[in-house]
């Protein structure tokens, strides 16, 4: 006889550079359920030169979103996969309100709001480079992946102009998304400490309410 799981389904907003994407490798590990970034799919799709990745690399490029149409195809390909059975870390999904309405249709996340002043979020992302293989992200004081073994780039949507460019879309578009879970069950968490700090308050959030 099977029995039914609930899955656990967490979601990290904030900003871009608030460090999701930092945090959401070592929280999959621990909690063993895959991390899922949409910004990470549609690098595969440009580097596969998809028509997808084709569409996604000029919103990319440019710091704005890629449509929801685009994005939902791609996500519920996804999460349909065996894998995501026990549930999933969401990292860059929902970025609009009406993609948190889909979400919250199918599954009850736990949502993680990672909160870091903007000057900080500017230094941090022009100043990051990226392992074009797997996306970890890293300081500029690394040279080389130390999963892939191969040299760091930078995202070319992490130039200053469309750092600023996706700030402000992050604020205009995504900020709403904040403020939809606020009235619901939102977690806060002061995304400024040292890194060590900041993965022990996420894990302790995921452990209390998973
Ligand atoms: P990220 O790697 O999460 O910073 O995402 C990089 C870029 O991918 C974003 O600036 C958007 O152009 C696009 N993107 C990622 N996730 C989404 C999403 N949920 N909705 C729309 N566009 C997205």
């Amino acid at each position: 006889m099977s029995v039914a799981t609930k899955q656990l389904v967490i979601i990290l907003l904030g900003a871009p550079g608030a460090g999701k994407g930092t945090h959401a490798g070592p929280l999959s590990e621990k909690l063993k359920l895959p991390h899922i970034s949409t910004g990470n799919l549609f690098r595969e799709h440009i580097s596969a030169d998809s028509p997808l990745g084709k569409l996604a690399k000029i919103c990319m490029n440019a710091g704005n979103l890629v449509p929801d149409e685009l994005v939902f195809n791609m996500l519920f390909d996804r999460v349909a996969k065996p894998d995501c059975e026990r549930g999933y870390i969401l990292d860059g999904f929902p970025r609009t309100v009406a993609q948190a309405k889909v979400l919250d249709r199918a599954v009850q996340p736990i949502a993680l709001y990672f909160s870091v002043p903007d000057e900080i979020l500017i230094e941090r992302m022009t100043n990051r480079l990226t392992c074009p293989k797997c996306n970890k992200p890293y300081s500029k004081s690394d040279s080389c992946c130390d999963v892939c073994l191969v040299p760091l780039i930078q995202r070319a949507d992490d130039r200053e102009e469309v750092v600023r460019r996706r700030l402000e879309v992050y604020h205009t578009q995504t900020q709403p998304v904040i403020d939809y879970y606020a009235k619901k069950n939102l977690i806060p968490i002061l995304a400024t400490g040292t890194r060590e700090e900041i993965f022990q308050t996420v894990l302790k959030a995921c452990q209390d309410k998973g």
